[in-house]
């Protein structure tokens, strides 16, 4: 099962038609471990509301199922409030400084020692926002979260409308999740760079390395679900500008950020990017199978259009890991990382094996270096 998967089956009846799976998506935008509930360190609360969400749009109470998904969108802007604090320690001690708790000054947490993200319910829900101008978000956005909040009184209080339609719900659910994209948006620049410098540490330990690492750098780091599928969708050649990386290090960055969002993909099920194709060039496979010829024909070769599967001895490092395709016109070796054309090879006319294509010489061009020794003995 993928993490996905089982962050599904923690929460709904999976195995059941199951309508309310676009209420899981609200727990995409919290860090993995806050939610992943075999982790053991998952977050209790939250887990109860949304279970409530689940519970009450599966009993056609809509209402009460948007009045808790709007508690689970409040727990995820404490937990921003929280980055924001960390991020930004003065500009938001600056900005808070001023607001008042529901029961006035006095009752505020104490921003260096308060207890836990829910201490932040505090403060009015109106007024919190507020923080997010520490992130520099411009005040169209964080007046149009007032809004949403005023909006959403309408639900909480006793007005005598009765229930909401499904359609209301998933229009309000839709809400909530673009306001927790925004807010995701404003911490992602950190998430991406630290991401960046963790692919060029690992990228020299190999593909392995790379695809043990997806299943522990999300959790050491925070990550959501929703970043992990943001960073499948980043653009390197930027990266490399900014940083002025060399030619060669931006090919091992790329090689590197292919294997994690593949391996993020089989591990997490989330979706792939669609540029994915682009990333899988000659330069990632020889990443991607290196020392292994006979994997990469089995996994890529075989369910191409390519019809020669053989794996030959290596010019230029004599090992047997030279694999022709089709694909690029290339001969690839996985040991030493040579490439060479079709101009460039061809096959001893007098034992078949792979050669360099001969410059004129005494024994016509195309026979091997092995068998002119041979011959000479004859
Ligand atoms: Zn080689
Ligand atoms: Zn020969």
């Amino acid at each position: 099962m993928t993490i996905i998967e089982e962050l599904i089956d923690a929460y709904t009846s999976r195995f059941e038609e199951d309508d309310s799976l676009f209420l899981i998506k609200l727990l995409y935008f919290f860090p993995i471990d806050k939610v992943y509930t075999p982790g053991g360190s998952y977050d209790q609360y939250l887990y109860d509301l949304e279970k409530t969400v689940i519970d009450n749009f599966n009993n056609g109470n809509f209402q009460v199922a948007f009045f808790n998904a709007h508690l689970v969108f409040m727990s995820f802007v404490y937990y921003c409030v929280e980055k924001a604090i960390n991020k930004e320690p003065f500009r938001v001690k600056d900005i808070y400084y001023s607001m008042n708790s529901y029961r006035g000054k006095d009752d505020k947490p104490d921003l260096d020692k308060y207890k836990s993200v829910y201490d932040f319910s505090k403060i009015p829900e109106k007024d919190i926002f507020k923080i997010f101008h520490a992130l520099k978000i411009d005040d169209g956005r964080i007046r149009d979260l007032s809004r949403y909040i005023s909006s959403r009184d309408d639900y909480a209080h006793a007005t005598g409308k009765g229930n909401i339609s499904i359609e209301e719900l998933k229009a309000n659910i839709e809400g909530i999740i673009k306001f927790m994209e925004m807010l995701s948006e404003c911490f992602f620049e950190d998430t991406k760079n630290q991401y960046i410098d963790f692919l060029m540490k690992q990228a020299d330990y190999g593909y392995a390395a790379i695809c043990d690492s997806v299943l522990y750098y999300p959790f050491e780091n925070n990550l959501s679900i929703w970043d992990i599928e943001r960073l499948g969708k980043i653009g390197l050649q930027k990266c490399q500008d900014k940083r002025g990386y060399s030619k060669n290090d931006y090919l091992k960055l790329r090689s590197a950020h292919c294997s994690f969002i593949e391996a993020c993909f089989e591990n997490y099920g989330i979706d792939l990017p669609l540029n994915l194709s682009d990333l899988r060039d000659e330069n990632y496979m020889l990443y991607r199978y290196a020392h292994n010829a006979n994997e990469y024909v089995q996994n890529e070769l075989v369910t191409s259009n390519d019809t020669d599967f053989s794996v030959y001895d290596c010019p230029a490092c004599k090992d047997k890991q030279l694999v022709y395709v089709a694909e690029y016109g290339k001969f690839l070796c996985f040991e030493c990382g040579a490439k060479f054309t079709d101009e460039e090879l061809c096959f001893c006319e007098r034992c078949g094996n792979i050669m360099p294509k001969g410059k004129d010489d005494d024994w016509g061009s195309n026979i091997c270096t092995d068998c002119i020794e041979d011959m000479h003995r004859e």
